[in-house]
């Protein structure tokens, strides 16, 4: 089993994402919570969105985006 995102092969046999997903995906955990706190509650979905049209998103940032579109279950 590899990152569900780009296949790479995992840290640990358990995890669904490589070690860059993972950290892509913890950055924007945070950057949810911090939009949250700053402007007020904001539905994931349209946080998503927002992100993916950034221009300053990078490109590990964009695939999780993409990805949590897709799989908001992934998203814990
Ligand atoms: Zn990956």
């Amino acid at each position: 089993m590899g990152c569900s995102v780009c296949g790479q092969a995992t840290e640990q046999a358990s995890a669904d994402l490589c070690l860059t997903h993972a950290r892509a995906l913890d950055s924007v955990r945070q950057a949810y919570e911090a939009w949250a706190n700053a402007f007020g509650s904001i539905g994931r979905a349209d946080f998503l969105k927002r992100v993916a049209k950034q221009q300053g998103t990078g490109k590990n940032a964009r695939e999780i985006v993409e990805f949590l579109q897709q799989r908001p279950e992934m998203w814990k």
